[in-house]
């Protein structure tokens, strides 16, 4: 039998997992502390095991890691992180430190298959869904590097978390359980393009924050800028998603990328405000990162303040998010992890630091587990 990856078991599976050995469900407690509080690798550590059982366990089960390739530090502060899988595949995260607190935005998928037109990630493809162990590993090894602990997570790295929702979910359990890593749920957002029967599932499954990628008024350009809108469209996605149980005093997020020309005028600006005036939310504006394949510009900031002020007269609370990490490729749908399509944006990098990490460890390590 294949020796399982313990991170990939939420506490209840790995409940499960330790009755089956013989021994009691609190077990499933102490591993969660030795690995996710205490930075255990290695059953042995676990000193408060009965040596017995620490052996059944070494026999049956395993504790791998991402490998952690490459560290990009961008201008602004925020840092970027290259990910190697077992499987070769690369997968990046983002940590962004702003006012006090430092946000990690984490991946779910090895790409994605939904093809939003001013995203690489989605330039990519969906080559395979991240396992809960590799979705937790991300924030594992930026938090144990970090001169501060990371305060958010939010899924708006590579990847649709709602197209992998089983693993995300898993990933979410270990992430809020007390005895596993703790974070709040009210720390932690998920980010979707619209997939409308997982929003209802996400919420029926765990209480976290929601944001709706939503970049368009009506269906006419959302069905052209974001494919997913030809099967779920926008009054069906806000209405599910004014449904969703958020935990308390938190609310619904409506992102909206401004591309110049393309949704940042006044009647598009009209347009969201009537379609969301009354419904209890925040609006995120973000300017469109400029990066080079992608057939977008980004608007004047007179235009994004204009767009702002006009939702303002519409009641909503309306931001304007800073772009960060731009020059690390680091920024909204820049993700696209080293592959070909990032070869045409080597002249983004200049002065940047770029930082190789020394222990390009354990694909072979994975590769010797797998063949157990
Ligand atoms: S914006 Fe999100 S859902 Fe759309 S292609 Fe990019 S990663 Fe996928």
């Amino acid at each position: 039998m294949e020796n399982i990856n313990i991170k990939d078991l939420s506490p209840t599976e790995l409940e499960e997992f330790v009755s089956n050995l013989g021994e009691k469900p609190y077990r499933a407690r102490q591993i969660g502390k030795w690995i996710y509080k205490k930075g255990a690798t290695s059953f042995d550590d676990m000193t408060d095991l009965p040596k017995g059982f620490r052996e059944i366990l070494q026999d049956s089960a395993l504790i791998p890691s991402l490998s952690l390739i490459q560290e990009q530090i961008s201008r602004d502060g925020t840092r970027k992180y290259l990910f190697e899988l077992w499987d070769g595949n690369r997968i990046e995260s983002v940590l962004i430190p702003d006012s006090g607190r430092f946000t990690l935005c984490i991946s779910s998928q090895v790409g994605c298959a939904l093809g939003c037109t001013f995203c690489l990630t989605g330039r990519v493809g969906r080559i395979r869904n991240l396992k809960p162990s590799e979705i937790l590993d991300q924030f594992l090894h930026v938090n144990s590097r970090s001169s501060r602990p990371v305060t958010n997570i939010v899924f708006m790295g590579m990847g649709e978390p709602l197209d992998n929702l089983d693993n995300t979910v898993g990933a979410l359990k270990t992430f809020t359980h007390p005895d596993f890593i703790g974070f709040s749920p009210k720390k932690i957002t998920i980010s979707t393009s619209g997939l409308v029967p997982k929003i209802k599932e996400l919420g029926e499954r765990i209480s976290v924050n929601l944001s709706v990628s939503l970049n368009a008024p009506r269906d006419e350009l959302r069905n052209e800028i974001m494919p997913i809108n030809r099967k779920y469209p926008i009054k069906e996605l806000v209405e599910e998603s004014k449904r969703f149980p958020f935990p308390n005093r938190k609310v619904l997020t409506f992102e909206y990328v401004l591309l110049s020309g393309v949704n940042d005028s006044d009647t598009d600006a009209r347009e969201l405000g009537e379609l969301l005036i009354g419904v209890s939310c925040k609006v995120n504006l973000i300017p469109f990162n400029e990066a080079l394949p992608l057939p977008y510009k980004s608007p004047s900031d007179a235009r994004v303040l204009l767009f702002q002020r006009i939702l303002i007269g519409y009641g909503l609370n309306v931001r304007i998010r800073k772009n960060r990490g731009r020059d690390i490729l680091g920024a909204c749908g820049q993700l696209a992890a080293a592959y070909p399509v990032e070869q045409n944006l080597k002249n983004l990098r200049k002065n940047v630091d770029i930082q190789p990490l020394r222990h390009k460890a354990s694909k072979g390590e994975y590769e010797n587990l797998e063949a157990k």
